[in-house]
């Protein structure tokens, strides 16, 4: 039985983690649960799994979410930052599943590593900001750092094939998000509710963005860059709209070894929780043929520059990448809030890695304080268009 404390729990992914507890329940229990704001939500899955331990986001709620709780149950309420670390660091969970968005992850992955907690990590904004120091924690407490992100996770898979001296490139997959065909003028004028509709993934809102800028698919060669100890160079991305073929690994003798399947992220989620075991979920089963055609094609960097951008980030180093994940948060959100348009994105970005202070990414004062610098910069830049 694997005791699981999961941040996160009413967002997309967390409510995929707990389908996946409560479809195994002689394997997992969850001793922790984390949201954000979702009382009801929160209250409905505290019941059905009894966690010890709940926290909310926004200390404000700790009311509302007792008040949804019957006198009889008593597990221990804690709220904000602090709250979810508290959460991650449960002397009872044997694994923690960080499901949260944005860089709010941070800290309480922190506090799980510390706690000799293995991780499954589906914010990946976390190695984002802080992936020298968080694999360095990693290494320190000999913990397992698991990936949840579909295609980290099929390259962990890929990597099984051989070994890590013999790894030429790391090919990301990319669905080229719902604006994959538009045209510059198109992009310029597109709205909120056009970017959240994703071809293949159901997602939440603010990753739906990302994978619309292709800032997500830049998060996510960071991601891999700390992951798998591979330079920016090794990291290719390919367009595939269909989303079959989740990753791939490249080996020295030309060999290509992927991990394919349907874009379910139960998939991801269940193999994280039992690896190396693998768990029949009962989902249907990847048709070749009822696929058709797989598709390849080069990423677009004229019309969707955020990726680039995440590749100098990287090749920057230092504090960068954190500046240009926190610069990103805040424009997404100007976006979703329809203060700025689509293309705007990436122009905020922009401004804000140029106009950031480089910083030691060894020190996690250095992360925190490039975060809040580049949300200020990113925040007037965005008053000043
Ligand atoms: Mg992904």
């Amino acid at each position: 039985m694997k005791a699981l404390a999961l941040l996160g729990s009413t967002g997309s992914i967390g409510k995929n983690v707990l389908a996946v507890a409560r479809q195994f329940p002689d394997r997992f229990r969850v001793v922790g649960l984390s949201a954000g704001s979702n009382v009801e939500l929160l209250a409905a899955q505290v019941m059905e799994f009894k966690p010890e331990c709940v926290a909310i986001g926004n200390p404000d709620l700790v009311p509302l979410l007792a008040e949804r709780l019957p006198s009889s149950y008593r597990a221990r309420i804690v709220a904000g930052v602090e709250g979810n670390c508290q959460v991650a660091s449960l002397p009872a969970a044997d694994m923690v599943i960080t499901a949260v968005v944005g860089s709010v992850g941070l800290l309480p992955a922190l506090a799980a590593i510390r706690a000799g907690k293995d991780i499954g990590l589906a914010n990946k904004e976390t190695l984002v900001m802080a992936g020298r120091l968080i694999m360095e924690a990693v290494r320190e407490h000999q913990v397992r750092l698991l990936p949840i992100d579909s295609e980290h996770s099929a390259i962990f898979q890929a990597l099984e094939a051989g070994r890590r001296e013999d790894v030429a490139r790391i090919i990301l997959t990319a669905s080229g998000g719902p604006f994959r065909t538009w045209t510059p003028e198109a992009l310029a004028a597109a709205v909120p509710d056009e970017a959240l509709a994703h071809p293949n993934w159901t997602m939440g809102r603010k990753i739906s963005i990302d994978s619309a800028t292709l800032m997500n698919k830049g998060l996510e060669v960071i991601e891999a860059r700390w992951l798998f100890d591979v330079s920016p160079e090794q990291i290719e991305v390919v367009v595939h709209p269909q989303s079959i073929v989740h990753s791939l690994v490249e080996y020295r003798d030309g060999s290509v070894v992927a991990q394919l399947g349907i874009p379910d992220m139960r998939i991801p989620i269940a193999y994280a929780l039992s690896y190396p075991q693998r768990l029949d979920l009962g989902l249907s089963r990847l048709s070749l043929a009822g696929c058709g055609e797989l598709a390849f094609e080069q990423p677009d960097h004229d019309r969707f520059p955020a990726l680039g951008m995440a590749y100098a980030a990287l090749n920057m180093g230092g504090v960068k990448p954190a500046a240009l994940n926190a610069a990103n948060e805040v424009a997404v959100q100007a976006f979703l809030d329809r203060r700025i348009g689509f293309t705007r994105i990436a122009a905020v970005v922009a401004t804000a890695m140029r106009e950031t202070a480089q910083g030691n990414e060894r020190e996690l004062e250095a992360i925190l304080g490039a975060d809040r610098e580049a949300r200020l910069v990113a925040e007037q830049a965005i008053r000043a268009a």
